[in-house]
């Protein structure tokens, strides 16, 4: 699948959350013209091998929460490109608290494939202090309400925001997968430039979580969200281009996703050291030996500096069940708090 998205900075938004803006995450000063929208597709789509399956995204405000006349004009502009050929069907990203009876109706009558809602978190003190336009019990809402009427939604979630702890995300990792979500965001708070987060960073009023914090958080709940049957679209926050340096504090690496996996690889290390001795011998097929090599050998030269030797032996089956040692990983690294709550869920999947 490929995505057009179309950045429609802060429209819809009833309020400023301290860890955004999206002048500053998009580089963009303003919504776009629909020619400019045009313009974008078209600038895409020369860049995609596959055309067949392209989906056009807003993303960048809060979508349902434009006035009604907007929201229409954009989707018909989308059912434009739609009927031309260009693309398939329409996503984008929203607050729950926008997500009513009325508006789940109006989206009834477009070929919506995705609805990004943007929790962040499932606890109450956590989205107060980031200013959040909503509380938990809209979250639940605006999924009830998405199921009822079968639009699948996806639901956006943040680490180290303030407030925030390694057991809040949990539990909101463990929320996604109660509530069947089909897709999971997760990214770990930076200080853009211009958001509220950046002064109170300046006045040390917050302190973001350094890469290792952040990771030592994300792998769990990417292991919790995966295997709980929840696809995950994307770790760590997508900037583009120069943006990058837009970012003035906190855990930004451009590629998260990879290193929560080699993090995860180097937990089952670890159980695999503890079973079987320093030197560890790997029957894997191809993908799974990348897998515990890691993004530039960095999962292999972590595991000797703990005095593990391993050593790769080729199969066509793998001898590890990689899902079973991810749990086994997971559930040793949990509190007490979340233990048999997580195995149930992890059982039922
Ligand atoms: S996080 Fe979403 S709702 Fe909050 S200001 Fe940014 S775009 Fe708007």
């Amino acid at each position: 699948m490929n995505i057009i998205p179309i950045f429609l900075p802060h429209a819809g938004c009833k309020r400023r959350c301290v860890f955004c803006n999206e002048y500053s995450a998009t580089g963009l000063g303003r919504i776009p013209t629909k020619d400019e929208i045009f313009n974008e597709v078209d600038r895409y789509l020369a860049f995609f091998a596959d055309r067949e399956n392209v989906e056009l995204a807003f993303y960048g405000g809060t979508f349902t929460g434009l006035p009604e006349w907007l929201m229409h004009d954009y989707l018909d502009l989308a059912m434009e490109i739609i009927k031309s050929g260009k693309a398939k069907a329409i996503r984008f990203s929203t607050s729950p608290e926008e997500i009513t009876q009325r508006k789940v109706e109006i989206l009834s009558d477009y070929p919506i494939s995705l609805v990004e809602i943007g929790a962040q978190s499932f606890d109450e003190e956590v989205l107060r202090l980031a200013n959040r336009p909503h509380g938990v019990k809209e979250i639940y809402t605006a999924c009830e309400l998405l199921k009822e009427a079968k639009i699948p939604f996806g639901i956006h979630l943040m680490t180290g925001l303030p407030g925030d702890s390694e057991e809040k995300n949990i539990r909101s990792a463990v929320e996604v997968v109660k509530l069947k979500a089909s897709t999971c965001r997760i990214h770990p708070t930076v200080v853009l430039k211009n958001s509220t987060l950046e002064s109170m960073y300046h006045e040390g009023k917050y302190k973001p979580q350094d890469l290792g914090e952040a990771l030592n958080i994300l792998w769990k709940m990417y292991v919790i969200i995966s295997l709980g049957g929840v696809k995950i679209n994307r770790i760590g926050i997508c900037l583009y281009g120069d943006e990058v340096n837009n970012v003035v504090a906190g855990p930004y690496h451009p590629a998260m996703g990879e290193l929560v996996k080699n993090w995860v690889a180097l937990e089952i290390l670890r159980v695999l050291k503890k079973r079987r001795g320093d030197k560890i011998i790997l029957k894997v097929d191809e993908g799974t030996k990348q897998f515990f090599t890691g993004h530039k050998k960095c999962v292999l030269n972590r595991a000797k500096e703990e005095g593990m030797e391993v050593i790769f032996e080729r199969a066509s089956a793998p001898e590890l069940n990689l899902r079973e040692l991810m749990k086994i990983v997971l559930v040793e690294s949990l509190d007490e708090l979340f233990r048999s709550e997580v195995s149930g869920i992890l059982l039922a999947n």
